[in-house]
């Protein structure tokens, strides 16, 4: 899968990360996300970028253009890079060859014009765990010279758009963990900046706090004139957030376009997951010969999952093969791509496969109450 994918991730990407897919790859499905124009101008640009500590080489050529007003996501497991071309395009790390522009500044070149433009949100949580919620917004604000009559105004709206209100008086220690970034989160927008970068904002969070801190930026996005970079290893973050998603893999971009366009890039349109009892060992190939399937993974346990144009014909062909063969179907179910599907697509590997091997972080209990 790897060798055949590699000629569509190249066609997939221009130098520009322009997405080249052609409309008529297009699902006919009205897009669930805005249309992305290439004629808008760039919050960020960057071209050619590498990244090399001695002879290892951690962001490896990659150029794309990130829209003013666009979600725009890294998307990629431990160690892809992700959190490397953030530091990056933030100035935080020298770049090895290649340009980063933040509204038309070379990160190099001007740094200080790049980062007046600009929030940052990395991923450990930095606020003061001893100051109260507003007194870590106040120091912010001081810190990036807000003139003391608009701090006030920008705390208060911005403690409204996280839902902190209520919470301003308390002390830190007291939060969540998804207040806590929320908080971060609020805070890193106290100076106005236009582009904000926010890695892996969600890493280390229960599901409900997740969704939270989603539901919080979508807020955030349709009150502020903001352009967001956003890093993730989290599938369901990319779909739901972003405009466009750049699938990074050691260190080099495999495949970039808006979410239902990279779904609509994988052969097949459906997935079925099946699982049988004490499946022969050429099955796999069996399952192969259906028709309609353009891929089948074996993934243990006697569970396959199949990709198909037709999920629906597959299905039939498929339980009328195990009948035949005397091969139980122990469970089945049929859905349309997603994005897993893209990156093993381009990657020829399972997002949790990496993810499974990668060290996992977990929030530290807080100890006070929540809300
Ligand atoms: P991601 O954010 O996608 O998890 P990173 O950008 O943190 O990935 O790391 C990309 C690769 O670069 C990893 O293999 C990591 O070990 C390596 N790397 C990151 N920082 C350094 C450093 N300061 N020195 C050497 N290698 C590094």
């Amino acid at each position: 899968m790897m060798a055949e994918s590699i000629p569509e991730m190249n066609a997939g990407v221009n130098a520009t990360g322009s997405p080249a897919s052609s409309p008529s790859a297009a699902p006919s499905a009205a897009p669930e996300k805005p249309v992305y124009d290439p004629k808008a101008p760039s919050a960020i640009e960057v071209d050619h970028i590498v990244k090399k500590y001695g002879d290892f080489t951690a962001v490896d050529d990659v150029s794309f253009s990130v829209k003013e007003g666009e979600i725009f996501g890294l998307l990629g497991p431990n160690g892809a890079g992700k959190s490397t071309l953030i530091r990056m395009m933030t100035t935080l790390i020298p770049i090895t060859s290649g340009h980063a522009r933040i509204s038309g500044h070379d990160v190099a070149k001007e740094p200080n014009a790049a980062r007046r433009m600009i929030g940052v949100i990395p991923q450990a949580l930095t606020s003061d765990l001893d100051l109260t919620v507003e007194e870590n917004m106040n120091i912010y604000a001081k810190l990036y010279d807000v003139p003391a009559k608009e701090r006030k105004k920008s705390i208060n709206e911005l403690l409204e758009l996280v839902d902190l209100t209520k919470w301003r008086d308390a002390a830190t220690k007291t939060l969540s963990g998804g207040m806590r970034r929320r908080l971060e989160i609020a805070r890193g927008l106290v100076h106005h900046p236009k582009i904000f970068f926010l890695d892996e904002p969600t890493t280390g969070l229960d599901p409900v706090s997740r969704v939270a801190v989603w539901e919080m930026l979508g807020n955030i996005k349709e009150h502020r004139q903001l352009t967001i970079l956003i890093t993730t290893h989290y599938m369901d973050e990319a779909d739901r957030l972003c405009d466009r998603i750049a699938i990074v893999d050691h260190g080099k971009l495999v495949a970039l376009d808006a979410p239902m366009a990279l779904k609509a890039s994988v052969p097949g349109s459906n997935v079925i997951e099946v699982q049988f009892e004490n499946p022969p060992a050429d099955w796999e190939q069996r399952l192969h010969t259906l028709d309609d399937v353009t891929s089948v993974q074996h993934e243990g346990a006697g569970m396959f999952r199949v990709l198909t144009g037709s999920g629906s014909r597959t299905t039939t062909e498929l339980v009328e093969m195990a009948v035949h063969s005397k091969v139980p179907v122990k469970s089945l179910s049929v859905q349309n791509t997603t994005l897993d599907d893209v990156f093993v697509h381009y990657t020829g590997r399972q997002l949790r496969d990496e993810l499974q091997k990668a060290y996992a972080f977990v929030m530290p209990q807080r100890p006070g109450l929540q809300p």
